[in-house]
């Protein structure tokens, strides 16, 4: 899609610190990281939001997931524990309309979220 940016960074258009890809998912370094380790994994495919999702996706829902732990393994955080998160929609502080989970490692971190 012309106007989203995750879409312009996936095809090259913008730019972005890519960790990961292949033909089905993308893994950028978030610009604006929450924490040492701040990863986006995203499918190539414009899918807006997870409330989206059909069972077509099932694939590239575990690429996703398993992308997020392979690169915690590679970026060392698996031992201490990282945290996987999807905000969707408005209240949730969904600002990117592109499906991406966010990988989010490298310090404690608390819960419930704000
Ligand atoms: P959301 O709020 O939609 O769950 O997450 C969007 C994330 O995308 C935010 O953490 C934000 O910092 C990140 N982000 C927004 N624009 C860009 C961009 O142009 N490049 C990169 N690498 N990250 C971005
Ligand atoms: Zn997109």
């Amino acid at each position: 899609m012309d106007d989203c940016i995750f879409c312009q960074i996936i095809e090259g258009k913008l730019p972005g610190t890519k960790l990961y890809e292949d033909d089905s998912v993308v893994a950028i370094k978030d610009k604006n990281p929450a924490a040492p380790v701040h990863v986006l994994i995203m499918p190539r495919e414009h899918i807006p939001s997870i409330k989206d999702i059909q069972s077509s996706h099932a694939n590239v829902l575990f690429k996703m997931f398993e992308t997020a732990n392979n690169l915690a393994k590679e970026l060392g955080i698996t031992d201490r524990g990282y945290r996987l998160t999807i905000n969707c929609g408005p209240w949730a502080g969904q600002s990117v309309y592109h499906l991406h989970l966010h990988l989010l490692g490298g310090r404690a971190m608390s819960w419930p979220p704000g």
